[in-house]
């Protein structure tokens, strides 16, 4: 890796309180993804110093807004090749974690880095988020709902209410001015017992470029026709 990414990437790192060891798991998981990528078309992200600050780092910023709780259950919609799912359990190795992810072929991989990883307590369901959403063991239960990349804001929030427990969080990591979505976005969450709590910018060295993390809080159950049949 270049010298500057590499010193960048382990200062955010540092940052976050992470060690040395996380750092090994990273480059492992990364020389995996960019092996694999060449077969399967897992990201569009392809430079190895890059795959460090925008998937790895990228990632982890969500410890920015979310820290405290052990044993807490994640889940991430639409994680692709893990991510920030994988990353943030890589960081909290205590966490419970469930990946939703449609596309077969990346379940896959994120198998082989589980156990390349050795990684415990990580659930992978290959399937759609708006069907997931309806059954009883997953509904009203994580306490901590993120979704990275997968759609516009309002549709985000109406995927990811419906598996969050009253009190618990979503946090969405967007960038930039999001003018009409955020309105949009806004204006679901009435719909949805959903209401935003923070809107914090990423302040990790080498991502200070206008990212956010948008908190929200749930803080009544959501409406059981939500999420209406997708795709979303
Ligand atoms: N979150 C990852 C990231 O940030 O790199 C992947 C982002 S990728 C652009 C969007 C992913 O979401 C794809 O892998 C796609 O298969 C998945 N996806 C889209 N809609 C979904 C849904 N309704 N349920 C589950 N997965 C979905």
């Amino acid at each position: 890796m270049s010298e500057e990414s590499s010193a960048v990437f382990r200062a955010g790192l540092a940052q976050l309180g992470l060690s040395q060891q996380h750092e090994e798991a990273f480059l492992l998981y990364r020389r995996e993804l960019l092996d694999w990528n060449t077969r399967f078309n897992l990201t569009a992200i392809k430079e190895p110093e890059e795959v460090l600050l925008k998937h790895f780092l990228d990632s982890l910023t969500l410890l920015q807004a979310y820290d405290k709780q052990k044993d807490i259950r994640l889940l991430d919609i639409g994680t692709g090749p893990g991510f920030p799912g994988l990353p943030l359990k890589i960081a909290r190795p205590d966490w419970k974690v469930t990946l939703i992810e449609a596309t077969g072929k990346k379940t896959i991989f994120l198998q082989h880095i589980v156990d390349l990883l050795q990684l415990k307590n990580v659930e992978i369901i290959h399937g759609r988020a708006e069907d997931i959403a309806h059954k009883r063991n997953y509904r009203g239960t994580f306490d901590l709902v993120t979704a990275r990349a997968v759609s516009a804001l309002a549709a985000l929030l109406e995927c990811s209410a419906p598996f969050c427990r009253i009190g618990g969080s979503i946090i969405l990591p967007k960038k930039g001015e999001m003018g009409e979505e955020f309105l949009q976005g806004k204006r679901a969450a009435s719909l949805l017992g959903t209401r935003l709590k923070a809107d914090l910018p990423v302040t990790l060295v080498g991502l200070d470029d206008g990212r956010r993390l948008l908190h929200w809080e749930q803080y009544k159950a959501c409406p059981h026709s939500i999420p209406a049949p997708g795709p979303y």
